[in-house]
């Protein structure tokens, strides 16, 4: 799925075929987790393949490379100008993008700042199948913001993801909702959530969350729609008494949430936000010119 006998990557200054590439067992980021990466999505379109705010996503590589005191020799410019010849070299027009910054051989705990640069891409359409997702409010946590950098894109950080996600498939749920520490709402396990009550839109504020670029897209897009949108805690009991609910991210893109815990919302998808954000976020990311449509909060 990820690559085939042409598929080219990119390492370390190099251009190879990612069947013939390999790399050392001794690296910190495999036995710790310690290494960075980012989800960037290219989309077809008249111009050609287009990638999706790819200076935010290299901007957030490079934090997350800072904040785990791994030394990255490339600038923003230098990595999208990679990632542009990336697709070419493997003729993708849609396609989700994985750069991974990852740390030396060192299996000591002391930070290792020498780092690997590897850059792949994968032909790619949608990360859930269509339909509204049935979710489930997971007994795992987010990690504490004082424990890590939890705004950051580290990898180690996943596991927490991975058990969330596991926990919700084994009971018949399609993906997790992560609280934080105190209980309040968070985010699923590789998305941004909003949801919908009395006219406006309210997401987790900064602090428990990696703050998701679609998350900003989608905040431009509701404030060009006149629909508020506040930054602010709420319970699961609050999400569930909402009008309508859905998550962000690159991959997930816009996604229709059905119910929380079996618990449905309230408005039929179609009428709600949501569901008009969606329909713009689609063109958008295709360039296509964005009709707003007056909501019942314009
Ligand atoms: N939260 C987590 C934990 C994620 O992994 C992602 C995906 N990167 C997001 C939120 C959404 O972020 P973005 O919109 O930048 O993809």
């Amino acid at each position: 799925m990820y690559y085939n006998n042409e598929t080219v990557i990119y390492l370390n200054g190099q251009w190879q075929l990612a069947k013939d590439t390999s790399t050392g067992l001794y690296q910190q980021s495999f036995h710790y987790g310690n290494g960075v990466f980012e989800g960037i999505r290219a989309y077809a379109t008249d111009q050609g393949a287009q990638i999706l705010r790819a200076e935010a996503h290299y901007e957030r590589l490079l934090y997350s490379a800072k904040m785990m005191h791994l030394d990255v020799d490339y600038s923003v410019e230098q990595l999208i100008q990679l990632t542009q010849e990336l697709l070419a070299k493997n003729n993708l027009q849609d396609a989700y993008i994985r750069p991974l910054v990852y740390a030396e051989e060192k299996l000591g705990l002391q930070a290792e700042n020498k780092s690997n640069l590897f850059l792949c891409a994968w032909d790619w359409s949608q990360y859930f199948a269509a339909g509204e997702l049935s979710m489930k409010v997971s007994p795992y946590c987010r990690p504490d913001p004082r424990s890590c950098h939890v705004d950051a894109k580290v990898s180690g950080h996943y596991v927490n993801s991975i058990l969330a996600m596991k926990d919700a498939h084994n009971e018949g749920f399609d993906d997790a909702l992560l609280l934080d520490q105190k209980g309040y709402v968070a985010e699923a396990s590789g998305a941004n959530i909003f949801c919908q009550k009395d006219g406006a839109l309210f997401t987790p504020p900064k602090g428990n969350i990696l703050p998701g670029i679609t998350r900003s897209i989608v905040m431009q897009l509701a404030a060009a729609n006149g629909i508020t949108v506040h930054e602010k805690l709420f319970t699961p009991d609050e999400l569930m008494a909402a009008d309508g609910a859905f998550l962000t991210g690159t991959a997930v893109e816009i996604q229709a949430i059905g119910s929380i815990n079996r618990q449905p919302f309230k408005l039929p998808w179609p009428d709600t936000f949501g569901a008009t954000l969606q329909q713009q976020f689609h063109q958008h990311v295709r360039l296509r010119k964005v009709k707003f449509k007056k909501t019942k909060a314009a």
